[in-house]
């Protein structure tokens, strides 16, 4: 095969997190040439936890990448919610044998910088893929065959198309879409990662467990071959910063927490340092190709982190992006158009979705008991249906 696919400019990517380096690592696979133009200064992610549901393995396998995303992953045996208030268990799902036989993927819980890693070193062992940080991209023109993105500094790089991987706050988004800033949800959520020596044993699980209380839910999971314990808590909260990765004030948290269960609280107690972020998303939208510039992942279709689908939706994306490319490569126009209609109802499914589970979780007085009763009542069989639309879809 020709390397280039018969092109010599090659396809321009903004942004080079999960989705930025899947799609880079998929289009490269089909044989198109690929820069990779990042802000930071160097690739990396965030210290944090992150869930693997079976849809991204189904999706990883495409792309070659199913064991390297196994390899240092935790698989959970099940997944449970509490009531934080009572204890009860409210229901569980089992991810072991059973699931698998679902689903045909496991389910698994890891580090983000592991998952990461991953696309990383996919992208690093081809050649077809240049991998550039401190590229800010901040515009970018449409002009005869290609597109030129033009950076920070003014310098302008040619390409045959542009991808705008650029997440929650993305310019290439506001410049196509126009939308604004994101919505903010009200929530935000704190996490924090321990070492495994650190959590009280009696409180170590080797599940994901979300202890739902009102106006709030805290979840735990283990990761990196459970040498490591993730926690996130979140609550209600007017604030709106931009980013991930701020200090956090525990004592907003307290606030919150108080007179939850002493499972909860002690977990909490472990923690000196809290990182915060304001969870954000979008309306959906399907209008995110223009000519030879579209969107994936985040950029796309931001969405609350409450069914855990991010880095899996924009893994899906970067499978079909590839591949409608690789079908209709001299029309790189209808092929962005192809892949966002292969795309939109799903992604904004999970959007509306994913803030249907946050209201769950954080249910009050007759709504909690409701809710209680209704998943309560669920076998796993019936469990497994309610989410196969998403588990086994893509
Ligand atoms: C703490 C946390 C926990 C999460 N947990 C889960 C989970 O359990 N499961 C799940 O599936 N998802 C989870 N998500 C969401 C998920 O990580 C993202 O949705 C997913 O990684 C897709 O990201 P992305 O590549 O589209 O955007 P991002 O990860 O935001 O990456 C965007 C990249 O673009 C760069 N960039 C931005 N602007 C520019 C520009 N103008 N020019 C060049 N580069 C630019 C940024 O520096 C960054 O590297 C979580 C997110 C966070 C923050």
């Amino acid at each position: 095969m020709d390397k280039t696919n018969g092109h010599d400019l090659p396809i321009l990517i903004a942004g080079g997190g999960i989705g930025g380096l899947a799609a880079a690592h998929a289009l490269s696979r089909k044989g198109f040439r690929v820069r990779v133009l990042e802000q930071a200064a160097e690739f990396r992610e965030i210290g944090a936890g992150i869930q693997l549901s079976p849809n991204i393995f189904a999706a990883a396998e495409r792309l070659g990448l199913k064991d390297a995303l196994l390899a240092d992953a935790w698989q959970p045996s099940g997944m449970e919610m509490r009531c934080a208030l009572s204890g009860d268990l409210v229901t569980r799902l089992p991810l072991e044998a059973e699931f698998v036989a679902r689903f045909r993927q496991p389910y698994a819980v890891s580090h983000r910088a592991d998952i990461h890693g991953a696309f990383l070193k996919a992208c690093h062992d081809s050649n077809l893929v240049s991998l550039e940080t401190s590229q800010r991209v901040d515009s970018f023109e449409e002009e005869g065959g290609g597109v030129t993105a033009i950076l920070d500094g003014g310098e302008r790089v040619q390409g045959r198309a542009l991808i705008g991987c650029d997440g929650m706050w993305s310019n290439t988004r506001e410049k196509i879409i126009g939308d604004g800033p994101p919505r903010v949800s009200g929530h935000i959520a704190y996490r924090a990662v321990l070492k495994r020596a650190e959590v009280p044993e009696d409180l170590w699980r080797p599940d994901v467990v979300l202890w739902a209380g009102p106006r709030t839910h805290f979840v735990h999971y283990p990761l990196r071959r459970g040498e490591l314990y993730n926690l996130v808590a979140v609550f209600h909260s007017d604030r709106y910063e931009e980013g991930w990765n701020t200090e956090a004030d525990p004592s907003e948290l307290w606030k919150h927490f108080s007179g939850q269960r002493p499972e909860v609280l002690r977990l909490l107690e472990r923690i000196e340092t809290w990182r915060m972020w304001v969870l954000c998303d979008r309306e959906p939208v399907k209008n995110w190709s223009q000519g030879r510039i579209t969107l994936l992942g985040d950029a796309a279709h931001p969405m609350l982190q409450y069914l855990a689908q991010g880095a899996c939706q924009a893994t899906e994306d970067a499978v079909v992006l590839a591949e409608k490319v690789a079908e209709q490569p001299e029309d790189l126009a209808a092929a962005f158009k192809a892949y966002e209609e292969a795309r939109y109802l799903r992604t904004g499914r999970v959007q509306i979705m994913a803030r249907v589970y946050g209201e769950f979780y954080h249910a009050r007085g007759v709504t909690a008991e409701l809710r209680n009763i209704m998943l309560g009542a669920r076998t796993p069989q019936q469990a497994y249906d309610g989410i196969a639309w998403l588990y086994a879809g893509g």
